[in-house]
């Protein structure tokens, strides 16, 4: 399974913080800006593709 593509927000300060970002801290969840220990899950942004006619 991938793990990328998951990006979390904080919700003291509002930054996004990727998975991977965390990783890198050592797996802790913790907003790489602030310090703050609640991040909520959200979708990444997505492209959507309007069709052409
Ligand atoms: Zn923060």
């Amino acid at each position: 399974m991938e793990k990328t593509g998951i990006v979390y927000e904080c919700l003291k300060c509002g930054s996004p913080v990727s998975s991977e970002e965390l990783e890198l801290r050592g797996g802790e969840t913790k907003c790489t800006v602030c310090g703050y220990r609640i991040l909520k899950k959200v979708k990444p942004p997505v492209v959507k593709r309007l069709k052409a006619r």
